[in-house]
């Protein structure tokens, strides 16, 4: 098999399980407990926090954790906006962030908050100069994605940080794409809330965290026990925890490595297509882009037939987004960046990690030259093309 699927979730790596057992089976104590079977594992979710605040330059009290990135983005948005309706009820976000907060936003308006939701270049970049024009004396919010899960574009945070900083806007990142990939620091970029999730960095699922800046008055989203200094009940996922530490601690210590060695495979990856596959386009910025992130679309053709083939040469990858297909809707960030709904039922996401090999990319791209070509020759809008190409010579 080749997994070329991970913006969509990681293996867990062998270390971070390793961390992880213990916390089943001996160290299995309540973290709320007095007894020392529970102030072990007490002593384990700090250590946690204290190795995941210095991970992204934030204290050890900012870091409160979650049951992943979905809760992170509901708690950062719908809690902020809460907090701060006082002062006004418009919220800035983008078109292209994760369904997390899209869906979150259109909640939020149901309860009378209006959303601008900032458009973005053909390559996925948010403007600027759009942002700052949009910025209006009841803006009480923005929340700008660090990296973006389907084409890879990678944002101007720190400047937006900047801009929402000087206006005295509270600023969240959803960097459930970026923790682990990039380096971090939340003052250097002026982020107040950050979020972030295990699985996407060869952590655990169902959990993650959400950095608050001290001083900013969230309350919770989950009521409950006192858990997480009042402001996130539920008992601890100790196991989580301590898996999403190691997991943060293998990323930052690889980090380096990782990315040279994925931006050289995804740089072959994409000249391999882009010279061997015709009417291709590739989406996503360029050079801004995470470095283990491939999207493609391939004219006449779809993603979802093109990943079924695939399947059946053991490549896992996927089309439009994890969270689309399944659903007939294209991509919405594909949408944004320009594309006709054709170009973007014909797209096709490749996302690497350091343990795939330029032989595997091989393997990819000789199948699916093969199997673009097979599927073009089925596809009626891709014989009105030759048709009509023919007749113009
Ligand atoms: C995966 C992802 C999420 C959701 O995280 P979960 O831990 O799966 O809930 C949110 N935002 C982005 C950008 C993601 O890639």
């Amino acid at each position: 098999m080749i997994y070329l699927d991970n913006a969509a979730t990681t293996k867990t790596a062998p270390e971070v399980v390793e961390t992880m057992l213990p916390y089943f089976t001996e160290n299995y104590g309540n973290p709320s407990t007095i007894y020392s079977l529970g102030s072990g594992a007490k002593k384990a979710v700090n250590q946690a926090r204290r190795t995941i605040a210095a991970a992204i330059g934030a204290k050890q009290e900012e870091i409160y954790f979650t049951a992943g990135g979905s809760e992170s983005d509901n708690w950062a948005l719908k809690c902020a906006a809460e907090a701060y309706e006082t002062k006004g009820k418009h919220i800035i976000t983008t078109k292209i962030e994760h369904h997390a907060i899209l869906h979150t936003c259109e909640y939020l308006e149901k309860k009378g908050f209006e959303v601008t939701y900032l458009g973005v270049d053909k390559d996925g970049l948010v403007d600027l100069e759009e942002l700052k024009a949009a910025i209006r004396p009841d803006t009480i919010l923005i929340s700008v994605m660090f990296a973006n899960n389907e084409i890879g574009t990678i944002e101007p945070i720190a400047e937006i940080g900047a801009i929402a900083r000087e206006h005295g806007i509270l600023f969240h990142t959803d960097a459930v794409q970026a923790f682990g990939q990039i380096p971090i620091n939340v003052d250097e970029l002026n982020v107040d809330m950050l979020s972030a999730s295990g699985h996407k960095l060869n952590g655990p699922k169902g959990v993650g965290f959400l950095y608050i800046r001290s001083g900013l008055k969230l309350r919770s989203l989950i009521h409950g026990g006192a858990q997480e200094r009042n402001r996130r009940a539920g008992t601890e996922n100790v196991p989580g925890i301590v898996g999403l530490e190691a997991a943060t601690t293998r990323a930052l210590r690889i980090m380096e490595e990782k990315t040279a060695k994925e931006t050289e495979l995804r740089n072959y990856l994409i000249e391999r297509i882009e010279k061997e596959i015709p009417y291709c386009r590739l989406n996503g910025h360029r050079t801004k882009r995470l470095p283990g992130n491939v999207n493609f679309s391939f004219l006449f053709i779809e993603g979802e037939s093109v990943l079924i083939m695939l399947d059946m040469k053991g490549i896992c990858a996927s089309s439009g987004s994890a969270c689309t297909s399944g659903s007939l809707d294209p991509s919405h960030v594909l949408l944004a960046i320009g594309l006709k709904h054709e170009e973007a039922h014909g797209s096709l996401r490749m996302t690497l990690s350091e343990e795939n090999t330029k032989e595997e990319l091989d393997f990819v791209v000789d199948n699916l030259k093969e199997i673009v070509q097979k599927l073009r020759n089925m596809s009626p809008l891709y014989e009105d093309f030759i048709k009509k190409n023919q007749s113009r010579k």
